[in-house]
C-alpha cells in the first residue's frame, strides 16, 4: 500500500509545467494522492487525472465560498455529477468565516447538504474549517461519517473534542516550521493522524510551492515529535488510510 497525501490540488495552474512529472515521481516513491475538487471545473479535472494515473484518487466537493455564489440548480447538477463519478471522499467542503460577508447561515445549510451526500455515498468527508471550528464540530455531531479535519487550526479544547469524536487530523508539511501544528501532533493519537500537503499551499514555509512528495518530510517530523521510528509511523498511518475503502 502506498502512503497517501489525502488532500492536494494538483489540478491547479501552479502545476501546469510539471504535473505529470510530479505524479510519476510520487508513484516511484510509493505515494498516492487524493486530489480534492473545489468547484465544478476542478471536480472535472480531478476525475480526468484519476483516470490517467493509478496513484491519483478523486475527492469531489464544493468549497465553502461556492455556497454563496452558485445557484440551487447548479448545486443539484454538481451533486449528480459527484454521485455519478464515485469519489473516494467528499472534499473539499467545510465552513470559512474568515471573509467579510461570509453568510454563515447559507454556508451552514450548504455544508450540511454536502455532509449528507458523503453519508449517503458512505465515504469520508474532508473538511476545511477557518475561524469556524466550533460550528464544524457541532454540525458533525448529527452525521454518521468518517471525518478528516484538514489543516485544523482549532484551540486545544476543540482539538480534544475532535479526538474524542474519533475524527482524523491530516497534517501538512507546514508542521516543519509551525509550532501550533507541532502541538496538534503532540495532542492527537497516531491512530487518528493522516498526511496531506494541500499542494500547492501549506509547504514548509510560505511562498514555497508544495507538492505531494513532501509528505516524506512530514513523516520525519511526526516521528520526531512522537519519539517513534519512521517505520512505525508509516505503518500506523497506512492502517489509518483504510477509512478510504479503495486505497
Ligand atoms: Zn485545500
Amino acid at each position: 500500500m502506498n502512503v497517501l497525501d489525502v488532500h492536494a490540488h494538483i489540478d491547479m495552474h501552479e502545476f501546469d509545467k510539471d504535473r505529470r512529472e510530479i505524479i510519476k515521481k510520487c508513484a516511484s516513491l510509493g505515494i498516492s494522492v487524493i486530489n480534492n475538487g473545489l468547484n465544478p471545473e476542478s471536480n472535472r479535472k480531478t476525475i480526468a487525472l484519476s483516470k490517467e494515473f493509478d496513484n491519483v484518487l478523486p475527492a469531489l466537493g464544493l468549497y465553502p465560498q461556492y455556497a454563496t455564489k452558485i445557484s440551487k440548480e447548479e448545486v443539484e447538477k454538481e451533486i449528480s455529477f459527484i454521485k455519478n463519478n464515485h469519489p473516494i471522499a467528499i472534499g473539499e467542503i467545510g465552513l470559512d468565516y474568515k471573509w467579510e460577508n461570509s453568510q454563515k447561515d447559507v454556508q451552514l445549510k450548504f455544508f450540511k447538504k454536502m455532509l449528507g451526500l458523503a453519508q449517503e455515498l458512505g465515504v469520508p468527508a474532508i473538511i476545511h474549517s477557518r475561524q469556524a471550528e466550533s460550528d464544524v464540530l457541532e454540525t458533525l455531531k448529527s452525521f454518521d461519517l468518517k471525518v478528516v479535519l484538514h489543516c485544523f487550526g482549532g484551540n486545544k479544547k476543540q482539538v480534544l473534542e475532535g479526538i474524542s469524536a474519533n475524527h482524523y487530523f491530516s497534517i501538512p508539511p507546514r508542521i516543519m516550521t509551525n509550532s501550533e501544528m507541532q502541538e496538534l501532533v503532540r495532542l492527537v493519537p497516531l491512530k487518528q493522524v493522516l498526511l496531506e500537503t494541500d499542494s500547492p499551499f501549506m509547504s514548509e514555509r510560505k511562498g514555497l510551492r508544495n507538492d505531494p512528495t513532501h509528505v516524506l518530510h512530514t513523516i520525519k517530523k511526526i516521528s520526531e515529535i512522537k519519539k517513534m521510528n519512521e517505520e512505525t509511523v508509516i505503518e500506523q498511518i497506512k492502517k489509518n488510510q483504510k477509512i478510504f475503502r479503495q486505497v
